[in-house]
Order: C-alpha cells, then structure tokens, then sequence
C-alpha cells in the first residue's frame, strides 16, 4: 500500500481497522482537489483484499493484489460519473459503459479530476451519476460475493450523485456482512446530506512540498529550478503539479491571451474563431478556463499593485507582461464579474455560443474604455 509520507496518520488509522476487523461499512475519504483521496482510497481497498498483509501494507503480490492494482478484482465494484455514450440513451448509460476508459486513466494517473476525466470520455457535456447507476449498485452489492471474501463499492465522486442517491440510504443503514461503501469526494458541500451524515470521513490532506518534488522526479524532472516553480504554483495540489508538469495551464494561458486580445481587437473573425474554440471545449474544462481566468486576474492585480513575485509560472508573467498594455487595474473589476457571471450560466447550462459571444464583445468594450462604470455616468449626468 503506497500512501506519501505525510498521509501517515491517515494510513495507520485506516490499516489499524482492517488489521483489527471494524471497517466501517460506509466511509467517505475527503479531500480536494489533488489532495490524492482517490489514490489513498484505491490503497486502502488493495489493503482489504490483501491476502497477505505486511505490517500495514498490502504484499502487491497475492492473487488479490494482483487483480485490486488493476481495478480488476471480481468483488471491487466502481462507480464515477458519466457522460451519454454513443449508441446508448443517456439515462441508460452508466459506469460499466466507461470503465475499461476509467482504468487506464487511473493506472496512469491516479490524480486526475473530474475534467481529465470528462476530457477521457471524450465528453461535452456534464457528467452525472443517474438512477440506472443507482440500481446497479444496490444489485452489485446484494449478488454473492465471487471470492469467499469481502465486497466492496467505491463511488468516486458521490457529488455527481442527485437526489436519485437517496436510493442508497437503506443500503448503507442496514449492510450486508462484509459489504463496504467507500466514497472517494473532493467537495462535502456539494454531497447529499441524507449520504454525508451516515458515511464515516476520513479527512485527506493535501501533499507536502517534498511530496511533489518527488513525484516530479519520479516523472523524470530533472531541472531544479521548474521543480521549485510547480512545487511553489501547485501548493500541495498534486493534480496541479501534474498539470504544470505536462503543460496544461500553460495551453490555458496562451488561450486566455488569445481571448483578451481577440476581444480588444473587435474583429469579427478572429472574434468567431476564439469562440468556437472556447465552445469546442467540455463544459467542465470551460469553467476550468473560466476560473483559471479569476485566478490570473488576482495575482495580475497582486503584481501590478505590490510588485511583488505573483504565484505565476514564467510564462504567465511574460502574458501579464504583454496584457500590461490594455489590461488597466481599473478595468479588471468587471471583467472579473463578467468571467464570474459566466461560471454561473454555464454551470447552469446556458447557450454557449450566445453567451461566450456576447461576453467576448462585452470584455472588448471595457478594454476599449466604450463603457464607463454606472458611478462615471451618474456623475457625468449630474454635472451636466
Ligand atoms: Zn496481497
């Protein structure tokens, strides 16, 4: 069982309960984003297949260990949000139709969110976990075990999960011997509150800086002074580190300049060919862009007002730095509201043509100084 050094305290709580056999029949292991609650939880399950336990680790070895590493062993069932597959009706697709897919992402990387996920699906649309799925799980866990062992459901992401989740509670108010839920969440805020108070948490903290650097060895960095920038930008997020290791954000940046400049310029063309490009993505990578768009803008204006190093990779700087030209302090207000207003609409399904077209043209007024804030024209109106 391979649980980072700082993750200690969680690993020997969590092996103590397999070793002295009062698993909790429902847990939820919590942590955000890049905290690696899915990797922990994926070792503890590995842990209670384990036919040979090793002092708080699984052997990696048995024939159990050999089937839970690759997600393959019979009584580990998986549940994760999906997008409609192709040749099936959306309300009939659930987690089977995606879990060859599911997989492979997670052996290469165990740190994914739910948009490399979305992204692997090859999905444009919000994935969700519905009530075939639902029905589906209280099948799995009621079938016998296939092994004279235990059986266990992992729900990665339970806040994909609606009111359909409901469907569950008696399953987790009156287990079956031997039969364990493990929810894997990165937002409690978002879990139905009828699941949450009757799941056990098990808190997951996020890396250490040691942490990363190590990780970005194991992926081959070799340079120190890339190594301190992601460990320094990805604070403890590990899927973050990933991400600015493989370049992601980077393709963020580039677009996030391609977009404000095409805004500015106002010509109708390149202004079509950036929003298609935006309305091409998933919708969680939209909103990814959206809030990566927040965040550059706060430590533009952290930049820009104190001068001092702004949590922004190179590359960034150098896009803050061209920006500086007709990105004033005083206009990143309300092209901030606009990007936030966006969120909104599009976590809400709104048109995404319509709305990334207006929003473009209404960023390009304010960069153009064509709209003056409500106070300047009240003032004009008055003095006049
Ligand atoms: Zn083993």
């Amino acid at each position: 069982m391979q649980i980072y050094p700082q993750k200690r305290g969680t690993k020997d709580f969590l092996t103590r309960q397999v070793d002295e056999a009062r698993i909790p029949h429902a847990q939820l292991f919590l942590g955000l984003e890049g905290s690696g609650s899915l990797a922990v939880a994926l070792a503890y399950i590995s842990y209670i297949f384990c036919e040979d336990r090793q002092n708080g680790d699984s052997c990696g070895v048995c024939k159990s260990c050999n089937l839970s590493h690759r997600f393959i062993h019979p009584d580990f069932h998986l549940t994760f949000p999906v997008i409609k597959k192709d040749g099936l009706k959306r309300e009939e697709t659930t987690s089977n139709a995606f879990v060859a897919d599911w997989r492979k992402l997670i052996l290469e990387n165990p740190y994914v969110n739910i948009f490399d996920w979305t992204v692997a699906m090859g999905g444009d649309s919000k994935p969700n976990i519905n009530t075939r799925e639902c029905n589906e799980i209280i099948q799995k866990l009621g079938m016998q075990a296939f092994s004279d062992g235990p059986k266990v459901m992992m729900i990665w992401l339970p806040e994909y999960l609606g009111k359909e989740g409901n469907r569950l509670l008696k399953l987790i108010e009156e287990p079956t011997d031997d039969t364990y839920l493990i929810l894997v969440s990165e937002d409690q805020n978002r879990i139905l509150p009828t699941i949450l108070s009757r799941c056990q948490l098990v808190k997951v903290e996020m890396f250490s800086d040691e942490d990363i650097t190590g990780m970005l060895q194991k992926k081959g960095a070799n340079d120190q002074e890339s190594i301190a920038e992601i460990v320094r930008l990805s604070a403890g997020n590990m899927s973050k580190a990933l991400r600015l290791y493989n370049g992601t954000d980077q393709l963020f940046s580039d677009l996030l300049f391609a977009w404000l400049r095409a805004a500015y310029k106002g010509d109708a063309a390149e202004t079509g060919q950036t929003v298609v490009q935006m309305t091409s993505m998933a919708t969680d990578q939209q909103l990814q862009f959206l809030e990566y768009g927040l965040h550059f803008l706060r430590e533009f204006v952290f930049w820009k007002t104190t001068g001092m190093t702004p949590r922004m990779s190179n590359t960034e700087i150098e896009t803050s730095t061209k920006l500086s030209a007709i990105l004033e302090l005083s206009k990143i207000e309300s092209i901030a509201e606009i990007l936030e207003t966006m969120i909104y609409a599009i976590s809400r399904n709104a048109n995404p043509k319509v709305l990334w077209m207006a929003d473009t043209l209404a960023i390009g007024d304010i960069l153009k100084n064509k709209v003056n804030n409500y106070v300047e024209k009240f003032n004009f109106a008055y003095q006049n």
